[in-house]
């Protein structure tokens, strides 16, 4: 069905063409910050949407790089927010991903040293894989601390309690050619309100680049390896009926290029129209893998659609129950 719509051209799509496009795919990948919400706030219209989705047998996934939190704090922020038909199950985040890598792909013989938040060590370990304890002295140095000796894989992520001495041991560990070096995601920052910004993973996963000469796998959008996690748990699962929808062209729309998905850009986050338009402009080639196939304006604009099938449902109840009633009639 892909190939009635694919054509990367930053397609701005309404009314007949989101029913025809929803019609089309069965399977939904989502962001989240920017798209389904910002921060604690829902955008509006976006739990009825993806409720509606799920509701009507399609299905949804969440894909999001963010790595603060571990997955049942989001099953409590989709709740809170009125996404009431989401499941666990459904939830890949890049710190849930980054502990299926370590545990089911390279299989770490040893222990992780995180340098990232409490949120990410706790999903690591509740895939069973041992983290270093850090148990240093307030007045430890790299000159004076601790290095753990079974030290099989550095984990970058969002760390907002990053310390130099953290740094400078996560060095350390990677002298060894041996030791795995992994970030979560590579995003460089976020969006804060008052235009404000706080470094994203991929700022500290640099700082860690440059200090050991060596590069970061990186797990999370726009990796494949996402998409792999969640091909391991829905069986045939066929990219030509995705769609992937994301609100950063560098991230959310060059992994649904990556894993072969058609995507769709909201313009509720961060990136902006005029920007998809510059990159499909280019001349550059590997630039248009960062073109949306379309462009909404927020995830709100489905909802016509669901309206629309629901108007549908109540006109053909009605001529149900009027039928119904007329066979009563002519029995008695
Ligand atoms: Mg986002």
């Amino acid at each position: 069905m892909a190939g009635a719509f694919a054509f990367k051209g930053c397609q701005k799509i309404r009314g007949q063409q989101i029913r025809n496009l929803l019609e089309a795919k069965d399977f939904f990948l989502f962001d989240c910050d920017g798209v389904l919400w910002h921060g604690e706030k829902e955008i509006t219209g976006a739990a009825k949407v993806v409720n509606s989705l799920i509701r009507n047998g399609k299905n949804v996934v969440f894909v999001t790089n963010n790595c603060t939190r571990p997955r049942e704090n989001y099953m409590h922020k989709f709740t809170r927010l009125g996404f009431h038909e989401v499941m666990l199950e459904q939830i890949f985040s890049s710190s849930y991903c980054s502990a299926l890598y370590l545990r089911d792909v390279v299989k770490v013989p040893g222990q992780v040293f995180v340098m990232g938040c409490e949120a990410l060590r706790r999903e690591l370990q509740e895939a069973g894989i041992a983290c270093v304890e850090e148990t240093d002295e307030p007045d430890a140095t790299i000159y004076n601390c601790a290095l753990a000796p079974d030290v099989k894989a550095v984990l970058v992520g969002h760390d907002d309690q990053l310390t130099f001495l953290k740094l400078a041991k996560a060095s350390c560990y990677l002298k060894d050619p041996e030791c795995l070096f992994l970030a979560t995601d590579n995003d460089p920052w976020h969006p804060l309100s008052g235009g404000r910004v706080l470094p994203g993973s991929g700022a500290l996963a640099a700082a860690l680049e440059v200090a050991s000469g060596r590069k970061a796998t990186v797990i999370g959008k726009p990796s494949r390896f996402m998409f792999e996690c969640i091909s391991s748990q829905f069986s045939a699962l066929d990219p030509a009926q995705c769609l992937m929808v994301g609100d950063r062209l560098e991230v959310d729309m060059l992994f649904g290029s990556n894993c072969g998905l058609d995507t769709m850009l909201t313009l509720t986050g961060v990136s902006q129209i005029e920007e998809a338009h510059k990159y499909r402009n280019s001349d550059l080639s590997t630039n248009h893998s960062l073109v949306p196939n379309y462009v909404v304006d927020t995830i709100a604009d489905f909802l016509p659609a669901f309206e629309d099938e629901e108007e549908r449902r109540k006109r053909r109840r009605r001529r149900r129950t009027r039928r119904r009633r007329r066979t009563t009639e002519v029995l008695f």
